[in-house]
């Protein structure tokens, strides 16, 4: 039987959960403005510096390998009731979505990239329904999809582009691929990190299915970029309200992993 764990498009535990412990985002105090275009930023409840310091989090070397070209509001969006795993179904409005609170807070387009060979990518942010998401949650939201976003834009190039190599802090030079599955062999000895990640593991916490269409590296990539937002955010709703507030308790060789792989430099290409 396939897997259909797709409770993880569902926001209301996480709404839930994000109102009732009193949680609040950690800024950079850089003050800097954003090296990126916003469009559209009237459907966006962020402000551009807000913007601007949670893209100031992460360090120079991954911002410089960051592939993303803009920022682009649009209107709200659910996941529709015929959304699975491997193909999630955008649609305007609540009538035929998966639930009233599956809504669609951020998404990344790399169409271009597809399109054009070069990578390059495209961060979305949704505006959120008023009814259903108080303006500070809203905020908190919008921050963790901005970081978990961003994280896209700096985990597929690492597994996407050939001969794509990374000079670790400790000076060790390791291929992108091998750094995604040396990931995934560390994330699979523990949980999904949070809620929306639970949606991409199978059987016995590893990145499979029994779904013909399940593709391992998605799973790998949204749980890496979960991670990442639960690094800088120091939360990520995963049920249980001690480890949601504590993300990497049980897990201190997933955290410097990712404070590594966000350090590494672009080595250049191999040969
Ligand atoms: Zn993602």
């Amino acid at each position: 039987m396939a897997d259909t764990n797709i409770s993880g498009l569902d926001m209301g535990p996480t709404i839930e959960w994000y109102k009732n412990s009193g949680l609040s985002i950690s800024y950079s105090t850089k003050n800097k403005p954003l090296p990126y275009n916003v469009e559209n930023s009237q459907h966006i409840g962020l402000a551009e510096e807000d913007l601007a310091k949670l893209f100031y989090l992460f360090p120079k070397n991954a911002r410089k390998r960051s592939i993303l070209e803009k920022i682009v509001g649009q209107p709200e969006a659910w996941f529709h009731k015929d959304s699975t795993q491997e193909n999630p179904i955008p649609i305007p409005n609540r009538d035929e979505a998966l639930s009233p609170t599956a809504i669609i807070p951020s998404y990344v387009d790399f169409l271009k990239w597809k399109q054009t060979g070069v990578p390059s990518a495209n961060i979305v942010l949704y505006k959120l329904p008023k009814d259903l998401v108080p303006k500070d949650i809203g905020k908190i939201i919008l921050s963790e999809g901005f970081i978990h976003e961003l994280g896209h834009t700096i985990v597929q190039p690492a597994f996407y582009v050939d001969d794509y190599t990374l000079k670790m802090p400790d000076g060790k030079l390791v291929n992108g691929l091998d750094a995604m599955l040396q990931f995934a062999q560390l994330a699979e000895q523990h949980p999904p990190i949070s809620h929306y990640a639970s949606t991409h593991r199978g059987k016995c916490n590893k990145f499979e299915s029994d779904d013909p269409e399940y593709k391992p590296k998605t799973g790998i990539s949204e749980e890496l970029c979960e991670s990442i937002a639960a690094y800088y955010l120091g939360f990520a709703y995963c049920g249980d309200d001690k480890r949601s507030r504590n993300p990497f308790a049980d897990r201190p060789e997933i955290r410097e992993y990712v404070h590594n792989f966000l350090n590494a430099k672009l080595a250049g290409k191999e040969k």
